[in-house]
């Protein structure tokens, strides 16, 4: 029987959960390394299920998916070399709003993404309530409730991940953050610069690699400076880059990262309730006194005092046993040591016994 190849990759922000839902799925049949030419640990393993071979990695934790650091790069690499057919984000729910900004990049890159809401329990006892349909809905991505640590969900990622990796068309890509008609426009304009798509980045939705030149990014500005020079995309970038700057009054790297946090908090608040009243941890609750305007300084005070008694006054007890009990041991030493300068100084040196 011929097995269809599948490639999963699991990416999220690091402490996201990752780990055991690989470690579940890939069980014995897995094996570490280490990332070509770098020392940042690469877990890797396959399975059987059904008629395909799976081959799962599980990515270096990030948070976002520009190339400044080396995971980063890492993933992003992976992203457009080897092409997975499904990337399995995990999610910390009880972090939604920074976590989101990796998932968003993401699927601005046109990569088949299912969502793996992991921490429900963390969640929970924070009062934390997410519709995941809603949350689905407004990203358009197959969500899904897990608690990876007591493997919730895990069998349910594995099925949606071979569905999708099925499905024929992604269900994501273009289209996917409404950016604003500026930036579309200035996008579309550098877009029609494009004759070749270097090598590595075809397949890629062209509105990304016009968003990534657009925001400054290093190495796809170092792709599309050569070739592309006489087609005029350099120019066009530098061109739509001033025009970005000049009606918003800050850089397209600002710009840009302030259309996704804007778009991750109309989803946060559409499909996400906080139920303050739900469930205060008792840290939470402690805290609240603790650096209450009000209280702190009387909480202060009453500790010092606390403290001043104790000095003065609490402790003439136990000073009076103390030196009771150095009494006690210094008269038994005393007996038994018959009297002459060992006596004196175990005695009045050792125990520090005057009586
Ligand atoms: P990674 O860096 O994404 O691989 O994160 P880990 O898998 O190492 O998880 C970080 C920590 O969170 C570990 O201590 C896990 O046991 C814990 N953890 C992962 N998933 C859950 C979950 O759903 N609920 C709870 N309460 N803890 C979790
Ligand atoms: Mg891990």
């Amino acid at each position: 029987m011929i097995l269809k190849k599948i490639k999963v990759a699991i990416a999220g922000n690091p402490n996201s959960g990752k780990t055991p839902p690989f470690n579940a799925i890939t069980g014995a049949r897995q094996h570490t390394g280490n990332w070509p030419g770098v020392t940042v640990e690469k877990k890797e393993g396959t399975v059987r299920l059904d008629g395909h071979e799976i081959h799962m990695v599980d990515l270096p934790g990030t948070y976002s998916l520009t190339a400044y650091s080396l995971e980063e790069r890492l993933v992003r690499n992976l992203i457009i070399e080897s092409k997975p057919d499904v990337l399995v984000n995990v999610v910390d729910l009880s972090n939604l709003d920074r976590n989101l900004y990796l998932t968003v990049q993401l699927l601005e890159m046109g990569v088949k993404v299912i969502i793996a809401l992991n921490m429900m329990d963390v969640a929970q006892r924070r009062g934390i309530k997410v519709d995941e349909n809603e949350h689905s809905e407004l990203l358009k991505v197959r969500v899904i409730l897990t608690n990876a640590k007591k493997g919730i969900g895990t069998k349910e990622i594995l099925n949606q991940a071979i569905a999708l990796a099925k499905a024929p068309v992604p269900l994501n890509g273009r289209g996917m953050i409404p950016y604003g008609a500026e930036v579309e426009v200035e996008c579309a304009k550098i877009e029609e610069k494009f004759d070749i798509i270097p090598k590595d980045y075809d397949g890629l939705p062209n509105q990304w690699l016009a968003v990534k030149l657009l925001e400054n990014d290093k190495e796809i500005t170092k792709a599309f400076s050569d070739k592309s020079a006489k087609n005029g995309v350099p120019q066009q970038v530098q061109e739509s880059r001033n025009r970005i700057d000049g009606s918003f009054g800050d850089t397209p790297e600002i710009v840009l990262t302030n259309t996704r946090y804007t778009f991750i908090s109309k989803i946060i608040k559409q499909s996400v309730q906080i139920d303050k009243s739900d469930r205060v941890t008792v840290s939470e609750s402690i805290d609240k006194v603790l650096t209450h305007r009000l209280f702190e300084p009387m909480i202060l005070l009453a500790a010092l005092y606390l403290v001043y008694m104790f000095t003065f006054q609490g402790s003439e007890p136990l000073v009076n046993s103390v030196e009771g009990l150095f009494s006690w041991i210094g008269g038994l030493v005393g007996e038994a040591l018959s009297a002459g300068s060992l006596q004196s100084l175990v005695v009045s040196g050792i125990i520090h016994n005057n009586d």
